[in-house]
């Protein structure tokens, strides 16, 4: 848009003579619209360019603001909605089920349903100006969402001018300062770190209104008209390879001059990690809930090292100590959950390797592991399963106790093989048989093979951590895992020597 910028230069330096100011001739450019009622695109068409103008800058858009000419109906401009919408304070959610895009700016709701003449005002059904609907459109490579601007500007409490010589819309945002006696609006209930999924979830009383902005090595979420449920400020340590530390403080009008209350909370970036690159962050109003998901950085690392007494013709097994290093995993009682899931997956290595099974660990130290890594060691060597082990812990429910399997949603295989190692385990330990659960977890998702996590048994009932951390307790619970390693891999049929030399093995250094 660098074209439409110069242009407008040149007209600011225009208006200062006096000779009688000319309308100029508007930019014409290629546009396609989306047809909802045909669900494809229609056919290249021109529109004409309108500049916007939002408190006498010109926006910078990369789909342009266009004057929607189409059946007959003219002199309205369309403009992408979120750029103006966030502009003007508020935010936008975009439903693609419902094809309807949810502008919301402290107390109003503006719902806009693609190719529907109407609109919903606060739950409120009005006609749109000249019953031009909201579209999607494309512009080169970039497709948007197009709204009247006078429209939505207007129920933003924003006002519009027409200055036909600049052929622009003027917008200009007029700031209602909240009614102090206002309440927020909903509450920060709880903030959850899920380790294994390495999700961050923000859970809130209402609907999720946020914002996020960029802040380079940090990322900062407004939860708009939101109180800490706690009343109190404070942060959280995830175990998470993108994102150091969570804080999380109460602020009001500081941060946005409409709304008494903001809860601000702000992701501590690791080095090397962007917003862009490697933070997802996602509203949830079924959850009622904010979830931040992560994409870690490519570390290159994680090639293992070849057994020297790998046997093609035999199974290979990576078993995965959980946590590690800095990464404590839970902690009751001045255990750690690191410090009970080395040993047993130690030993249950050496029952493997003496049963004649290729066993690789991803870690057999207590050293920092990253989850996309842990998966690497796996696929880099073929592995044909890979079992990760746990210890569980509830802390609403300390009485809570017994043993669970997890495999990933909807893989037979995964869950075939957590159900020889859930009975082995529970019939080596005598333990309370929680059974198969399924989640979403990193290390099952990433890895290419059957894929098990077990939580041996709950740290945070004092009775189990007790056992947990018994010496003949943990030798019963890595026997269990052998066994059920054993007894699902002896379902499969029996490796077979082949020319290309088995599990698909990822030499180092060049081989
Ligand atoms: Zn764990």
């Amino acid at each position: 848009m660098k074209k439409l910028t110069s242009l407008l230069c040149a007209l600011a330096l225009l208006a200062g003579v006096t000779a009688p100011a000319k309308a100029i001739q508007p930019e014409r450019v290629p546009i396609r619209i989306h047809d909802e009622a045909a669900a494809q695109y229609g056919p290249e068409t021109t529109a004409e360019v309108v500049n916007v103008l939002f408190n006498g800058k010109p926006m910078e858009l990369d789909v342009p603001a266009v004057s929607q000419s189409l059946d007959g109906v003219d002199g309205r401009t369309m403009v992408p909605v979120r750029p103006v919408a966030e502009a003007l304070g508020a935010t936008v959610d975009w439903d693609g089920e419902g094809r309807q895009v949810k502008i919301a700016a402290g107390a109003d709701r503006v719902v806009l349903t693609l190719g529907q003449p109407t609109a919903e005002v606060n739950g409120e059904t009005v006609d749109l100006p000249g019953r031009v609907p909201a579209v999607v459109a494309r512009y080169g490579d970039a497709e948007r969402t197009l709204v009247p601007l006078r429209f939505v500007s207007e129920q933003l409490h924003a006002q519009v001018d027409w200055d036909n010589e600049a052929y622009a819309a003027l917008v200009t945002a007029v700031i209602e300062p909240p009614d102090p006696d206002a309440p927020p609006r909903g509450r920060l209930t709880r903030l959850a770190a899920d380790d294994n999924a390495q999700t961050i979830t923000l859970y809130l009383s209402s609907e999720p209104q946020y914002r996020v902005t960029d802040l380079g090595d940090r990322v900062a979420i407004d939860l708009l008209g939101v109180v800490i449920g706690s009343g109190e400020d404070g942060s959280l340590r995830p175990e998470n390879p993108v994102v150091s530390r969570v804080r999380y403080a109460q602020h009001g009008t500081d941060i946005d001059p409409r709304e008494n209350y903001v809860t601000r909370v702000v992701l501590d970036l690791a080095r090397g990690c962007t917003y862009e690159d490697n933070v997802t962050v996602i509203g949830d109003p079924n959850l009622q809930a904010v979830v931040i998901s992560v994409t870690p950085p490519d570390t290159g690392a994680a090639l293992p090292t070849l057994p020297e007494d790998w046997d093609p013709n035999a199974f290979t097994v990576v078993l995965d100590a959980g946590h590690g290093g800095s990464a404590d995993g839970a902690a009751y009682e001045g255990v750690k959950e690191k410090n009970i899931t080395l040993p047993v997956t130690l030993r249950a290595a050496e029952l493997l390797r003496e049963k004649g099974y290729n066993v690789i660990l991803t870690r057999n130290e207590d050293v920092y592991m990253d989850l996309y890594d842990r998966c690497d060691v796996a696929n880099n060597v073929g592995a044909d399963i890979f079992v990760s082990i746990h210890a569980n812990a509830s802390p609403t429910n300390l009485e809570f106790q017994g043993t669970f399997t997890y495999s990933y949603p909807n893989s037979a295989r995964g869950e075939a093989l957590a159900g020889h190692i859930q009975a082995a385990v529970v019939a080596r330990t005598g333990s309370v048989d929680r059974g198969l659960l399924t989640n979403d977890y990193v290390v099952l998702r990433e890895t290419a093979m059957p894929a098990a996590l077990l939580e041996m048994g709950f740290m945070s009932c004092h009775e189990e951590l007790e056992l947990l951390v018994r010496p003949e307790y943990q030798e019963k619970v890595s026997q269990g895992v052998a066994n059920g390693v054993e007894s699902y891999l002896s379902t499969l049929p029996r490796k077979e020597k082949t020319a290309g030399g088995g599990g698909g093995f990822l030499l180092p250094s060049g081989a």
